[in-house]
């Protein structure tokens, strides 16, 4: 049977990160350990077994890492959701709002068939407005939103709720208050 591991005792907080009065949750120290690593993909998967997730749609760029490795165990194709100016080919774009001003995230017009199993993925959950965004694009595009999961949900935040009022169930190892 593999370890029970403490998730929240191998994410490092950074205090004052991006800017003072933030507490950063860094999965890189979870990333770097083995055991860790392995059981946070294992226990990330596993609600989405039997779920016919046909891709993975991964945000950049800590939710490439996870949606790679999701991906490879749910034997589902990955697809990369991007910062503007990323993707070689036509794209669909969505803006969304970060604490300070807009961004915008597109997808491959082509990464999708209408009617596909998607599962979305990042390391964090905070207000949501990020998975918000792969949401419409992927919707854009015909995707069949299975769930979005995440290794750190900010309950407090709101970004559950709102994935949720979307029809899109949210999964977290671990949540901070
Ligand atoms: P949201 O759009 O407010 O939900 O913020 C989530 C996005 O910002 C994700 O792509 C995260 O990677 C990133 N993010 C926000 N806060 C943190 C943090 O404390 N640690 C790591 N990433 C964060």
């Amino acid at each position: 049977p593999a370890p029970t591991i403490d998730f929240a005792a191998v994410i490092r907080t950074i205090p004052d990160y991006p800017k003072p009065g933030i507490m950063f949750r860094d999965v890189t120290s979870l990333l770097a350990d083995p055991a860790a690593f392995r059981a946070a993909v294992d226990a990330m998967v596993a609600p989405y077994a039997e779920m016919g997730v046909a891709m993975v749609a991964g945000i950049e760029a800590r939710g490439f890492i996870l949606g790679g490795a999701i991906s490879h165990q749910l034997a589902a194709g990955f697809v990369p959701i991007r910062k503007k100016g990323k993707l070689p080919l036509a794209t669909i774009r969505v803006a969304y709002s970060l604490e300070y001003g807009v961004d915008e995230m597109e997808v491959h017009r082509d990464a999708l068939t209408p009617g596909t199993r998607v599962l979305i993925t990042d390391d964090l959950i905070a207000t949501g407005g990020t998975a918000e965004a792969a949401v419409k694009l992927l919707r854009e595009l015909g995707a069949e939103i299975v769930g979005a999961c995440f290794v750190v949900d900010l309950p407090e935040v709101g970004g559950r709720q709102k994935l949720e009022a979307l029809g899109v169930p949210v999964k977290a190892l671990v949540a901070y208050q």
